[in-house]
């Protein structure tokens, strides 16, 4: 904490006494944690994925649709115990895993937390994948399913979304080592595995296929789940192609070059997804995600 390299921007901050690049002190920071019933369903099976929202962000896309949390940094400080606390809470409360969201930035924080308490059902990590190698290895023995979001393969629309025209460079090993790991079920929960998810981008269809492509050259015992919620949010202003949905053409283009790579394991989301409805609902006056 007190010279952070942690994630790949290695910003150096002294995380005791300010924020890093990521948004983020020294103390984890949750925004929300609930059931999720919208997950993938063998990820939100039977009373939902026990979501917990970390606030912060290391990669910052512009049209987050979870904006306030990861620019805004909205959320309360927890310790170590509290968040082994908001673990067993969800398992309580019914959870089919303990789903961490965008948590790259705490990952010291996690681990504390999991040796205070190990949860009892399965821990999903849930990543954008600008993650270095060594922080995935210190959780591979806690986390149980990996939950990647490949985003972008093109250096030029990384930068233009989030600043990092690294980010396949960066993402690509990590996703790689987190695809390695073979899927297990209890029923139609998956208990282990790894799914790497794509969400699909208005104009960037090309850059789709490439990601589909090369998630296919892997050869990895992952799942791939292709993604068309897209719903403009965020700071666009001045991004006029992000403007709307995708198109069902636009979707189409990259579900076939899906088939044509012969990809068994795959999940694919409806387009009426793209709904703000599906979006968490951060308020601090709700108690539920939705
Ligand atoms: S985790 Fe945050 S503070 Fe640490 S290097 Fe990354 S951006 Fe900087």
């Amino acid at each position: 904490m007190a010279h952070c390299t942690l994630c790949p921007l290695a910003c150096g901050a002294d995380r005791r006494v300010s924020a890093g690049g990521c948004g983020a002190g020294a103390a984890a920071r949750v925004a929300k944690y609930g059931l999720h019933p919208y997950e993938e369903p063998c990820l939100s099976a039977g009373a939902g994925s026990g979501t917990v929202f970390f606030a912060g962000c290391s990669l910052r896309c512009v049209f987050c649709q979870n904006y306030a949390i990861s620019h805004e940094n909205a959320g309360r400080e927890v310790t170590a115990r509290e968040l082994a606390e908001i673990f067993e809470r969800l398992e309580g409360m019914g959870a089919a895993n303990i789903n961490l969201v965008t948590a790259a930035h705490f990952v010291p924080q996690l681990l504390e937390a999991f040796r205070l308490r190990r949860p009892k059902i399965p821990v999903v990590y849930n990543t954008h994948a600008y993650e270095k190698l060594p922080a995935l290895r210190a959780l591979e023995r806690y986390v149980d399913v990996w939950l990647p979001d490949l985003k972008f393969c093109s250096p030029k629309i990384a930068a233009r979304y989030t600043e990092r025209a690294d980010y396949f460079a960066v993402a690509f090993p990590a996703v790689s080592f987190m695809a390695r790991r073979e899927a297990e079920f209890d029923g139609e929960r998956m208990v282990r595995g790894c799914i790497v998810r794509h969400l699909v981008l208005p104009l960037c269809t090309d850059d789709s296929v490439q990601i589909v492509r090369r998630f296919a050259a892997l050869r990895s015992p992952a799942y791939f789940s292709l993604m068309g919620q897209y719903t403009p949010c965020g700071d666009i202003a001045g991004l006029p192609e992000l403007s709307r949905p995708i198109t069902p053409r636009e979707y189409k283009k990259v579900r076939a070059a899906l088939d044509a790579c012969g990809l068994e394991r795959v999940f694919v989301q409806e387009l009426s997804a793209a709904d703000t409805a599906f979006i968490p609902d951060f308020s601090p006056d709700t108690e539920t995600l939705f």
